[in-house]
């Protein structure tokens, strides 16, 4: 707290990411990252973009890389905007699209920076329980309000929720936008994307820090109907023209043009997850069924945060939540089957089995 600050800045509740710690090397298995490296043609477009255009500001409409989406979704550049990382986009939409007066409708438990762009916009939030096997209560999310957020699949749970539901939450919610975060669609759920012509009030965000393996380039989008699109582009463009780098771009669109790629590295993720969970349950833990690059796992007999300490000290990093419901739960990002061998190695010294 500062004298300095104005009373905005002082009402903030920022968000507090995972850990991407310096002291040593760890099997990092805690912010969802891909174990596998970006496509050799992302690392080839990525060093040629370096070159003396860096001197000269990006493109701030994006064209190319929105031109290459365009094409690959079947969709117009028109319904495409592309931010720095997901996280971007989303709050850029939190701030175009709701309004303090109607309140914003998620679950708990979800991906918990929607609750921090509530805070950032002022919203009133609407935050819907998740039933007794964390699936999101469709239901609940079809009475009018003023904005909807749904992770698909959700995190931190990794469960999905299917397309017919998300129609039905569409149908009642005709005069709002409703946001559907694909992050970690590519991991075995269904996109939503082929109804973005039928319904106005549907936002597609998707990124490309995890199936595409460069969260560290920092590129997100969101694909909805023109009027949705411009909304974005207007309140980005009284932010920041240029909030996507040259490299990026390049990097971005050739990541883009791989999918045969990234969809050889999604189903080993999907295998090496399937082998982790057949595992982890023979040891006893219980799995919540996972569409995502990552598992969410208990076991009745021991602790989940001294589970998290003995692992960290085994030089393998998991995710830990100290929150009401999912304390004594571990989210386990899937790394190679190398990592996961690895990570199941020290769970079996730690339960000692
Ligand atoms: N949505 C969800 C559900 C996430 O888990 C994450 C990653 N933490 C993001 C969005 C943001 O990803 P990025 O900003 O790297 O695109």
């Amino acid at each position: 707290m500062s004298k300095y600050w104005n009373e905005r800045i002082h009402k903030l509740e920022p968000y507090i990411p995972g850990e991407q710690p310096k002291d040593k090397r760890y099997v990092k298995l805690n912010t969802n990252e891909n174990p596998y490296p970006p496509s050799p043609k992302v690392l080839q477009a990525i060093r040629n973009a370096a070159d003396d255009q860096l001197r000269l500001y990006p493109d701030p409409n994006t064209d190319d890389l929105r031109a290459t989406l365009a094409e690959v979704t079947g969709l117009t550049s028109e319904h495409i905007f592309v931010g720095n990382g997901s996280d971007e986009v989303l709050a850029f939409s939190f701030m175009s699209f709701f309004s303090p007066d109607r309140p914003v409708m998620f679950a708990d438990i979800t991906y918990s920076f929607y609750k921090v762009y509530a805070n950032l916009c002022s919203l009133e939030a609407n935050i819907i329980p998740l039933d007794d096997e964390f699936k999101i209560p469709v239901d609940a999310f079809c009475k009018p309000n003023g904005g909807i957020v749904i992770p698909n699949p959700n995190a931190p749970t990794g469960r999905d929720i299917s397309l017919s539901s998300i129609r039905k939450v569409l149908d009642a919610n005709l005069d709002s936008v409703v946001i559907i975060d694909e992050a970690y669609v590519n991991f075995g759920a269904e996109s939503v994307v082929p109804l973005i012509k039928e319904y106005p009030n549907l936002l597609v965000v998707q990124t490309l820090s995890k199936y595409s393996s460069l969260a560290g380039i920092r590129v997100g989008f969101a694909l909805g109907n023109p009027e949705l699109i411009d909304g974005l582009n207007r309140l980005k463009n009284s932010i920041n023209s240029y909030t996507i780098d040259r490299l990026a771009l390049a990097g971005a669109k050739a990541a883009i043009e791989d999918d045969a790629y990234y969809q050889q590295v999604a189903d080993k993720i999907i295998t090496t997850r399937q082998k982790t969970t057949k595992i982890l349950h023979e040891l006893g833990f219980n799995i919540v069924p996972s569409h995502a690059n990552f598992i969410f796992i208990t076991h009745p007999s021991f602790n989940a945060e001294t589970l998290f300490y003995n692992l960290k000290e085994k030089g393998i990093l998991v995710r830990y939540f100290n929150q009401a419901r999912i304390s004594n739960y571990l989210r386990v990002s899937i790394g190679t089957d190398e990592e996961m061998n690895q990570f199941v190695e020290a769970i079996k010294e730690i339960i000692k089995v």
